[in-house]
């Protein structure tokens, strides 16, 4: 059904709420699209301060409107759009589920590309970064010895530090970690989005509940 228009703005990011209003995660644009398609999901667009909700019809013509009017005024607003065969729509930054009332996640999920995250991709043995497919999950106290899969006890390495730190602690290898692992109290990716001001829309949604949700 889509097509990207080159810009890359099918990478772009989604708030998800659930049906009373609390975000429950974040996905990306093609995802959003085949929920609001399906009428799994209701565009909640926010103007001003005003929430106006679209169905996936509704959003195509108000996406119309937009984009006539934006010709004649030539403003320049900070939307992102995609082309389909017959139109052009902008690109929702908030929906809400129709039929789920799944809850707010309450604790960041423990997975490799959350711990990366929160570690900033640096090796917390050397320092140095490095794309996510030359970082292990490192247990700090092994597996072998006890060291549970938990937040406090996990961090980034390399694979040479992984390598030169094997089946040791930190102390026993002769590593200093950087800094102490600890449990993000909000995902860690969110941060970053929230900087951008495409995304400035979602902080009403995004309390202390929703601060967990899942990212990407
Ligand atoms: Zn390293």
């Amino acid at each position: 059904m889509i097509e990207s228009n080159g810009n890359g703005v099918l990478h772009s990011s989604v708030l998800v709420l659930n049906r009373s209003y609390l975000a429950v995660r974040v996905v990306n644009v093609r995802r959003a699209f085949v929920m609001l398609y399906r009428s799994a999901a209701e565009v909640i667009h926010i103007d001003n301060g005003t929430y106006a909700n679209f169905d996936f019809d509704s959003w195509c013509q108000w996406s119309m409107f937009v984009r006539d009017n934006q010709q004649e005024n030539g403003d320049g607003q900070q939307n992102d759009w995609i082309r389909t065969v017959n139109l052009r729509i902008q690109i929702p930054r908030v929906i809400r589920l129709l039929h789920f009332d799944r809850l707010p996640r309450q604790h960041v999920r423990l997975n490799r590309k959350n711990v990366f995250a929160r570690d900033a991709h640096c090796c917390q043995y050397c320092g140095q970064s490095f794309p996510p497919h030359l970082l292990s999950f490192d247990h700090v106290v092994p597996r072998s010895r006890g060291g549970a899969t938990e937040w406090e006890n996990v961090v980034t390495c390399c694979l040479t530090c992984n390598s030169r730190k094997g089946d040791r602690t930190p102390t026993e290898a002769g590593m200093e970690l950087r800094r102490h692992p600890n449990r993000p109290a909000s995902h860690p990716l969110l941060h970053i989005k929230l900087g951008n001001p495409r995304y400035h829309v979602w902080r009403p949604f995004l309390g202390q509940s929703g601060s967990a949700i899942d990212v990407g």
